[in-house]
């Protein structure tokens, strides 16, 4: 029997985790994050509660990663505190799992780390895992056949169709299908409802030399860190159009430098420039590369659009590129740094209005291709938020496969197949953690649930001054922000200072601190919920003097 069980990326954008379970010898496949919206008030990724999610799926011994994008591997370095798998993974994603422990959690991965070849397979307990090599927005990124005693499986993961690299991969597939052919396929749904015609990298690269030659003074290209293929391209241009590149951003430099390593990165001649030296050339000779694509709070682009870069500023007649596609959820925020830089004088130029990007992701088209050639039994629709599952399914079901062999999960949701039949098993509720950018520690629900009541309804800060018995009560203060002041919060707050001595006079509760703090704390808010129908972020303190 084997088990299948998402704990991310499902009717959610990020966090991709999936669990395989044969004979109860588990594997995982990804760890990733979610990066949320500004909405999560000072949170720069989700993760599941490791910890959490061991007690209640038992030990993961083998994490197979299949590919560095922060969705697939963002939560590895928190991962390793909880547990210490074999992780396999190919060259590129094992330089950055390695950077990103270091940076994050300052754990060494070493010890866990095996490198992966494509086409080589691997058996650990009931499973055999072979990596195949597709073409994605970032190198060495690979989908994955796996083999138990009854079932095969086909794993995949991001990929796109349409380049000359993907003829290797369909082979691959084809040969699979008719070798041992495919009983469960799960695939990435990201541009599952897209049918618009994908765009192939040679267009992106004309189009980025359009904007080139039209460009009469610097240029600004702004991408994911990650596409070393856009970043080869920009190499190209600026040696073509004989001009210095300059790079900015932290992730740049590190995905620029494992490039590099793995010799992926095309051979710059000599055009690009440390940043010392940007003074020394004329302003329409330059271009820099720059992070921020999604407008990522303090993303160079971001600094740029605030003018507070410390090395770059705009002027008219700059050429701004983002030639990146905006992550759903992110569209407001990049439209707000698109506007910036088009106040202070940019021209702007993003793929809505001309094609500077083509997406990592198969197209509905592709994917329907992709479907029909693995002929898979049962499908499961990876990846999406349910838009994008359910566009998926129907491609599915538009190529063969019964409508009754699809399958929407939902994180944490098993499902069991033994002798062709499916059962639907237990739901698991994964806990999640949330990674709070000032501390750089791990937080739970709480603080963001607190973080949201502060945000949207205000402060009520409360203190009771107590003689040090704790018999009398000398004074309560409440005071508030974010609130209006007015007759009616006046009334509410004097109301609230009866009601809170009238409790205190329960012997019981005002001699026991955490009882009184509760209770003052429940009492707040609901009175505060009776006049304003919400409750403000309240902080009680009880001071003996
Ligand atoms: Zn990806």
């Amino acid at each position: 029997m084997l088990d299948v069980i998402p704990i991310g990326g499902v009717k959610e954008i990020g966090m991709n985790m999936f669990i395989l379970r044969c004979n109860g010898f588990n594997i995982c496949i990804d760890a990733g994050v979610i990066f949320p919206s500004s909405q999560y008030f000072g949170i720069e990724s989700i993760m599941p509660d490791y910890d959490d999610l061991v007690s209640k799926i038992g030990n993961i011994n083998f994490l197979f990663v299949t590919h560095g994008h922060e969705d697939h591997i963002g939560g590895i370095p928190y991962l390793l505190k909880s547990i210490s798998p074999v992780i396999y993974v190919a060259p590129y994603a094992k330089e950055l799992i390695t950077a990103k422990c270091k940076i994050s959690t300052g754990i060494n991965p070493k010890k866990n780390l095996r490198t992966i070849k494509f086409g080589e397979p691997i058996s650990e307990g009931p499973f055999t895992v072979e990596y195949l090599k597709v073409d994605h927005s970032i190198p060495d990124s690979g989908a994955l056949f796996i083999r138990t005693k009854d079932l095969n499986i086909l794993y995949a993961s991001d990929f796109k169709l349409g380049n000359k690299e993907t003829a290797d991969f369909l082979d691959k597939v084809n040969t699979i299908k008719n070798k041992y052919g495919v009983d469960i396929l799960l695939s990435d749904s990201t541009n599952a409802y897209d049918d618009t015609e994908s765009i192939p990298d040679n267009m992106v690269f004309d189009n980025l030399n359009q904007c080139f030659e039209r460009a009469e003074e610097k240029i600004i290209v702004t991408l994911f860190s990650s596409n070393i293929e856009r970043i080869n391209q920009v190499i190209k241009l600026s040696k073509k159009h004989n001009k210095r590149l300059f790079i900015s951003g932290n992730n740049l430099k590190l995905h620029m430098n494992i490039g590099r390593k793995l010799g992926y990165i095309e051979d710059d001649g000599g055009c690009i420039r440390p940043e010392t030296e940007i003074k020394k050339y004329k302003s329409k000779n330059c271009v820099f590369l720059l992070t921020g694509s999604q407008a990522e709070r303090n993303s160079a682009i971001v600094r740029l659009s605030y003018g507070y870069h410390p090395q770059i500023k705009i002027s008219e007649k700059d050429m701004v590129i983002f030639s990146s596609s905006k992550i759903p959820g992110n569209e407001k925020t990049i439209m707000d740094a698109i506007n910036r830089l088009s106040e202070l004088g940019a021209i702007i130029v993003y793929p809505d209005i001309k094609d500077v990007h083509s997406s990592g992701h198969a197209n509905s088209r592709e994917l329907s291709h992709f479907i029909d050639l693995v002929k898979p039994k049962f499908f499961i629709p990876l990846h999406g938020e349910y838009l994008h599952l359910k566009s998926h399914v129907e491609l599915a079901i538009k190529n063969g496969v019964s409508p009754d062999r699809c399958f929407i999960l939902n994180s944490g949701e098993k499902i069991s197949f033994k002798g062709g039949h499916t059962f639907k098993g237990e739901l698991i509720d994964v806990k999640k953690l949330y990674l709070d950018s000032d501390s750089n520690e791990l937080v739970d629900k709480k603080i963001i649930k607190s973080r949201m009541l502060a945000a949207l309804h205000g402060v009520v800060s409360v203190t009771v001054l107590m003689d040090k018995k704790k018999e009398v009560i000398i004074d309560v203060e409440i005071s508030t922000l974010g609130s209006v002041v007015n007759k009616k919060l006046q009334d509410l707050l004097s109301g609230i200072k009866k009601k809170i001595k009238e409790a205190l006079k329960d012997k019981e509760i005002r001699k026991d601190k955490s009882k009184s703090l509760m209770e003052i704390e429940n009492l707040t808010k609901r009175e505060f919920r009776k006049i304003y129908q919400d409750k403000p972020a309240v902080i009680v303190q009880v001071i003996l003097v």
